[in-house]
């Protein structure tokens, strides 16, 4: 097992922590935009090829700038993610406007911004409609493979799903919005989170270029762009290996120039929307070790706690963590490392071996750049931890402040008004 490395000279995580407290997270933006170009550079054979980075899995402005600002777009799905994608710079075509269950006022804003609006079911034609009183010239429909696809756990099996329109209404989707003015169409499917197999990857690839296929065959429309989703996954695991994305990128170039090309159906526009496989492994919550308690079982409690990184709770998901300074101790204990909520699964590890804890030591739990921060909660009154980003100029950002009570407490109404009817 290879360990996972910390990027950060010790002594800046010790000042940062000194200077503003902890637990805080921070993120290598060095890390994430040569990533980010890499991703790019795979796919370049596809001159329109694009990333829709899901704000969801980080909606920091300063992080979607960064990320703008070097031709990513963003994948949207609600009102505030739109209005932080158009603060971050990002607008027109480069928002993929990916929601279900969606307000008017999303549809309205979506369309103001000439977002991409991807419809989530059938019936959202007339909704759309009705709500921006007209319709767009640029449309996408998400698909749902239904049986024809299986899930993982992290994302459940398509049939259950309820995103997402089925193969037979799809044809009759696309005829819909033709007639109500559409000129330009997409087709986007998501049926991966967190997939490190490539030929899950590359079947979704395959499964939306025969459609494309298929649909101009049956309907005479021509798509101009496919959306393979998001969800590729990264190696939690310090034995786990990250997605070879020139790999992929050739398997996916294969079946393009089969099905896409072969049938006189390029240029085809190649997209997808990944958050995690971005930001995921450059982002780390730093934390102190508050107290060691020995009762059954050992325990580390730290001053992070669940409402800063819900997913080992809420998935059983294994987030490495590495303790400043003692990297080279030996492994010889074994901790369930926690927070201090009042629930019991407030966990960041259970039975993980590490060398001996003592209280004041840092810990840097890893891979927490996507859905991370994102997931936190105020629960038990916690206040967010604040975030900063190391940019690529090697500047320390602080890039969101630690909350205050006062931010907590501002809904509150001390004097609370009346409601007369
Ligand atoms: C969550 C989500 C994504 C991003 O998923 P990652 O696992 O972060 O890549 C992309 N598209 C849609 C529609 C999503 O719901």
């Amino acid at each position: 097992m290879s360990e996972k490395k910390v990027p950060f000279d010790k002594e800046l995580l010790y000042k940062i922590s000194q200077r503003e407290g902890t637990p805080f997270y921070i993120y290598d933006g060095k890390a994430i935009v040569d990533n980010f170009e890499r991703f790019k550079k795979a796919f370049s054979w596809n001159s329109d090829f694009r990333n829709y980075f899901a704000v969801k899995a980080l909606p920091n402005l300063n992080i979607l700038k960064m990320l703008g600002e070097r031709g990513s777009g963003s994948d949207c799905s609600s009102l505030p993610e739109l209005k932080l994608s158009k603060e971050a710079g990002i607008t027109g075509e480069r928002i993929m406007f990916t929601s279900n269950d969606t307000p008017n006022e999303e549809f309205i804003e979506a369309y103001r911004l000439n977002a991409i609006i991807n419809l989530d079911d059938i019936t959202h034609i007339n909704a759309l409609e009705s709500a921006i009183k007209g319709f767009p010239e640029t449309i996408s429909f998400r698909y749902n493979p239904g049986k024809e696809r299986t899930g993982n756990v992290f994302i459940g099996n398509p049939v259950e799903a309820k995103y997402g329109v089925t193969k037979d209404q799809l044809f009759d989707c696309y005829k819909i919005a033709k007639q109500k003015g559409a000129k330009h169409f997409y087709l986007h499917t998501m049926v991966a989170s967190c997939e490190l197999k490539r030929d899950f990857i590359v079947q979704t690839a395959n499964s939306l270029f025969s459609l494309v296929k298929k649909i101009y065959d049956e309907t005479g429309i021509r798509i101009e762009g496919v959306d393979l989703g998001g969800g590729i996954g990264i190696p939690y695991t310090p034995d786990a290996e990250e997605m070879n994305l020139e790999l992929l990128s050739k398997e996916i170039k294969e079946l393009y120039d089969r099905i896409i090309v072969k049938n006189g159906l390029a240029p085809l526009k190649v997209f997808f929307e990944c958050g995690r496989m971005i930001t995921g492994p450059y982002g780390y919550l730093v934390t102190k070790v508050r107290h060691v308690c020995h009762k059954y079982k050992d325990y580390v409690g730290l001053d992070a706690c669940m409402a800063d990184l819900m997913r080992p709770a809420l998935y059983g998901a294994y987030h490495h963590i590495t303790v400043l300074g003692k990297e080279n101790e030996i492994k010889d204990h074994k901790y369930d490392v926690t927070g201090s909520l009042c629930e019991n699964n407030d966990k960041f590890a259970i039975d993980r071996p590490l060398c001996k804890i003592e209280k004041g030591d840092m810990l840097v739990i890893h891979d927490a750049g996507a859905h991370a921060h994102a997931m936190g909660f105020n629960y038990n009154a916690k206040l967010r931890s604040p975030e900063f980003l190391v940019n690529p100029d090697g500047d320390i950002l602080k890039i969101r402040r630690r909350e205050t009570f006062e931010d907590y407490v501002a809904p509150q109404l001390f004097n609370p008004e009346k409601l007369e009817f």
